[in-house]
């Protein structure tokens, strides 16, 4: 816990910890095909239907053989094949020619690989011996039948994907999707593509956000920008909660801006604005709305991307029934300073920072401006530099946390 952190200042993780105990986990299950079900919340535990191997097989193409014959001159009694299997068993004396993933013939306990032979037509001479279980994958040595695979609330990877594929499951239980409604609110908010125009920017937040949400596979409606007026947030805001089970807006939270957003908040939920204990990302909302929840992030671009990271994420990740634990989204490093890093002291910094490993130390150094408007020296970044809340400014070689970026900001 920070205990410098200045007074009135929500800690991140206080923060967390509500944003955890609001939210009611999903729990409607659809069923989808293997393929479909990268990056989905698993619904119930997996057991394994089959052995993984299913049989012994070889690890090696070579000679399939009983190892305490090794010192004589063997006879070759036919071929193992992966997907060919030879039936009969092996006797004393001889051995079998054996390829790599093919089934082990009874009565062999060991395989003699090729390069370890001497062959003259069907006899075989090896030249260095084996002992008793050498060279074969046993049945069940990857994954038992029976044994649990994987458990309810895993978010589904692309080695699941194929770990799952080798137990023949074609098919997984899944949460339902969650369905994410975005708007951005600013009079001053252009969408990409329009003309420049006086006194206007682009919005970069909403397609920043739907680039980020595709990383945790929701339902998305996009309900655009919503310019600073009571009736049009009202309406826009109304129009999500009808289908959402989350609405993210942006802008519209700091103090003293477009006081419209909180007001109408106000008469559709119970919404509470927070200014938490970091930089950037200071102002946030969060609460419920209808049946659902909401959370308000500020609308510099910085601050949208990493408050959306650091608490809707975790957020979100919660809500779709995925089991884990924050701190391991935090992995940290430690890493020198390449240079003085100012800070004040007060709130938990998220500077944006480029970190690499010279001849075996972390260093670390800023990706560029910290304003909460620079996007271009986040989007340069590939960590965040996370100075604590009581820390002033770092001088050159003092050692920092780095928290490499993970997927779900990237
Ligand atoms: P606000 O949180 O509405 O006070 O906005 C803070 C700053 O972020 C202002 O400079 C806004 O113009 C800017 N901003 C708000 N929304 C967006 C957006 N969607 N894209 C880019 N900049 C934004
Ligand atoms: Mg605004």
């Amino acid at each position: 816990m920070d205990h410098c952190a200045q007074p009135g200042l929500l800690p991140i993780e206080e923060a967390i910890t509500r944003i955890f105990n609001s939210l009611n986990p999903i729990q409607e299950i659809e069923t989808v095909s293997l393929p479909a079900a990268l990056d989905r919340v698993l619904a119930a535990d997996i057991n394994a239907p089959i052995n993984v191997p299913g049989a012994d097989n070889s690890a090696m193409d070579g000679y399939a053989l009983r190892a305490q014959d090794c010192a004589g001159e063997l006879k070759i009694i036919g071929q193992s094949l992966a997907g060919h299997p030879f039936t009969d068993a092996i006797a004393a004396g001889q051995a079998l020619r054996i390829m790599t993933g093919a089934l082990i013939p009874p009565g062999a306990d060991a395989v003699v690989m090729q390069e370890n032979t001497l062959r003259n037509n069907e006899l075989l001479t090896i030249t260095q011996a084996v002992s008793a279980g050498e060279n074969i994958r046993y049945a069940g040595e990857d994954i038992a039948l029976n044994s649990q695979v994987f458990s309810a609330g895993r978010r589904i990877t692309a080695l699941d994907i194929g770990l799952l594929a080798s137990l023949g499951i074609a098919q997984v239980n899944v949460l339902r999707k969650l369905r994410v409604a975005i708007l951005t609110t600013g009079d001053e908010l252009l969408i990409s593509g329009a003309a420049p125009a006086a006194g206007k920017i682009y919005d970069s937040n909403r397609p920043l956000l739907t680039a980020l949400l595709t990383r945790l596979s929701v339902e998305l409606l996009d309900l655009g920008v919503v310019p600073d007026q009571p009736a049009a947030l009202r309406d826009a805001f109304n129009q999500a909660m009808q289908w959402a089970d989350v609405v993210i807006s942006t802008g519209g939270v700091s103090v003293g801006d477009a006081d419209y957003t909180k007001e109408i908040l106000a008469e559709l939920g119970e919404i509470n604005l927070w200014k938490i204990a970091m930089k950037p990302g200071k102002p946030f909302a969060f609460g419920k709305l209808g049946s659902g929840y909401f959370f308000g992030l500020p609308g510099n671009p910085v601050s949208t991307a990493v408050t959306y990271h650091q608490l809707v994420v975790p957020g979100l990740r919660h809500l779709a029934g995925e089991t884990f634990f924050v701190s391991d989204t935090q992995q940290c490093l430690s890493a020198i300073a390449s240079h003085t890093i100012k800070k004040q002291p007060g709130r938990t910094d998220f500077q944006r920072g480029i970190f690499a490993n010279e001849n075996g130390i972390n260093r670390v150094a800023s990706a560029g401006l910290q304003s909460s408007g620079v996007l271009s020296a986040m989007a340069k970044a590939n960590c965040y530099i996370r100075l604590e809340a009581e820390r002033g400014t770092v001088a050159e070689g003092e050692a920092v946390t780095v928290i490499p970026f993970d997927r779900f900001i990237r």
